[in-house]
């Protein structure tokens, strides 16, 4: 039986100097993206998410964080005024500072965050990734290691990048941890062990691959 995880929805526009700035994020688009990356989900592994609620808000960054785009203080300030509800939120921003915010989260927030891109399928893969770290967290078992969650992430974004026929990542670099390869994917194909790593990554907060 499947398991379905709720997904609330929170599109954010910035205020800065007394007015909005740009918000290409739509709730079609958004929710959109959420059911390709969902979709993605279902296809390897029993969990599946869906569409609880969606909602538009502007935020004013606070001091110490940037203003024009979200950076990691943005972050943390998001997520704590839009706490999640039984599942994990989804926090869509124009702009990042940089990739992979969403990864820095706190167990207790269960927010992940997403920026804007202007292809739905493409914006699924980085969603894929970040649910990775909302199925960590939605059900209390992050590896306290970051190096550990993204390379369980980074691998279900290179099943993400099969399934679409993209070239597969073989390295992960966000500019805060030591770039290292993501090579796990492909040895796990080649042995014939994907279903086995994504029922590992989903289950547990391990990640024990070839
Ligand atoms: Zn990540």
């Amino acid at each position: 039986m499947a398991i379905n995880i709720p997904a609330d929805l929170t599109i954010v526009t910035l205020r800065s100097g007394g007015g909005d700035l740009a918000q290409r994020w739509t709730e079609e688009y958004a929710a959109a993206v959420l059911r390709q990356a969902s979709d993605l989900m279902r296809s390897r592994t029993d969990i599946e998410f869906f569409r609880a609620s969606v909602e538009q808000v502007v935020e004013e960054m606070p001091a110490g964080a940037t203003s024009d785009t979200v950076d990691e203080a943005g972050y943390h300030f998001l997520a704590a005024a839009h706490k999640a509800g039984n599942g994990v939120r989804v926090l869509l921003v124009d702009r990042v500072s940089r990739a992979d915010l969403g990864g820095q989260s706190r167990q207790r927030t269960r927010a992940c965050l997403v920026a804007y891109g202007s292809d739905a399928t493409s914006t699924s893969r980085m969603l894929a990734h970040e649910l990775v770290h909302a199925v960590d967290l939605v059900y209390g078992r992050s590896h306290p290691e970051r190096l550990v969650r993204e390379r369980r992430a980074s691998f279900m974004e290179n099943v993400w990048r099969d399934v679409h026929g993209w070239r597969l990542s073989e390295q992960y670099f966000d500019g805060k941890l030591p770039a290292f390869e993501t090579l796990e994917y492909q040895r796990a194909k080649s042995r014939g062990l994907i279903a086995r790593c994504v029922e590992m990554i989903l289950s547990t907060s391990a990640f024990d691959c070839p």
